[in-house]
């Protein structure tokens, strides 16, 4: 029995959120996201030409992600440089992002989202998709809907909202589910599930994810809005 959460909150309760842009000078856009302990910067170059140019395609550009997670974000210290773990993560944000990218509107570019994650204490991949989302809007990147990201699972026989590191790890190992959803129109576009869950919990786990994913998106709105007008 999980009775209480380890750091008090409800169980459909994410951590404190916050979300910034225009945070890396030189990039084409930028924004740092933080879900309570896992903080990132996302940062965009591009579109640019994409080489070789025996790989572009005239019809369409390309979203291009690197994941990272710096040595000292975790208590182990993590090795440096690009695991499977991180390329796997690098794809994995792509295919959440790249629906929403305009990217017939670009052809033979390449758009490179890089994200870097400082401190990490589980939800990474979801901060980081967060973080991504913003720096393309930023970057004045045609697209059609930005991109949430929360983890929902159950840990102990509750399901719980964007679960920490201890949670994650609580027991025998909690079920960890990272969604990724637009925010105007609630297209799935990442999910994935460690663990086991009945259909019923899945079904609550997905409609307390959607909950988590809108709170996200309308923080993402007002940032965006804040510099730029109307989003
Ligand atoms: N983690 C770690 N060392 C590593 C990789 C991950 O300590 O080399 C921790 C870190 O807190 C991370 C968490 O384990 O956020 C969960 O990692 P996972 O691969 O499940 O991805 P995430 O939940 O961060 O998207």
């Amino acid at each position: 029995m999980y009775k209480k959460r380890f750091d008090n909150r409800k169980f459909d309760e994410s951590r404190p959120i916050e979300a910034t842009i225009s945070v890396v000078e030189n990039a084409t856009g930028s924004a740092h996201f933080s879900l309570g302990n896992t903080k990132v910067i996302a940062a965009i170059e591009g579109p640019k030409t994409l080489h070789p140019r025996r790989i572009q395609d005239p019809e369409r550009g390309l979203v291009r992600c690197t994941y990272d997670m710096m040595s000292f974000s975790v208590d182990d210290r993590k090795r440096p440089g690009p695991s499977r773990r991180e390329i796997e993560i690098g794809l994995v944000m792509k295919n959440a992002l790249q629906p929403f990218v305009l990217i017939k509107e670009f052809p033979k570019t390449v758009v490179d989202v890089y994200t870097e994650v400082y401190q990490a204490d589980a939800g990474t991949r979801c901060a980081s998709i967060c973080a991504a989302s913003l720096a393309l809007a930023d970057a004045g990147v045609p697209m059609r809907d930005l991109v949430a990201s929360v983890s929902v699972g159950k840990v102990g026989d509750k399901i719980v909202l964007d679960l920490t590191k201890k949670e994650e790890d609580y027991e025998e190992g909690a079920t960890d589910i990272p969604i990724s959803m637009s925010g105007r129109t609630k297209e799935i576009s990442h999910l994935q599930l460690d663990g086991c869950i009945t259909l019923d919990e899945f079904k609550k786990a997905l409609d307390v994810g959607e909950k988590g994913c809108q709170e996200i998106y309308e923080l993402q709105k007002k940032v965006l809005k804040e510099k730029y007008g109307g989003v």
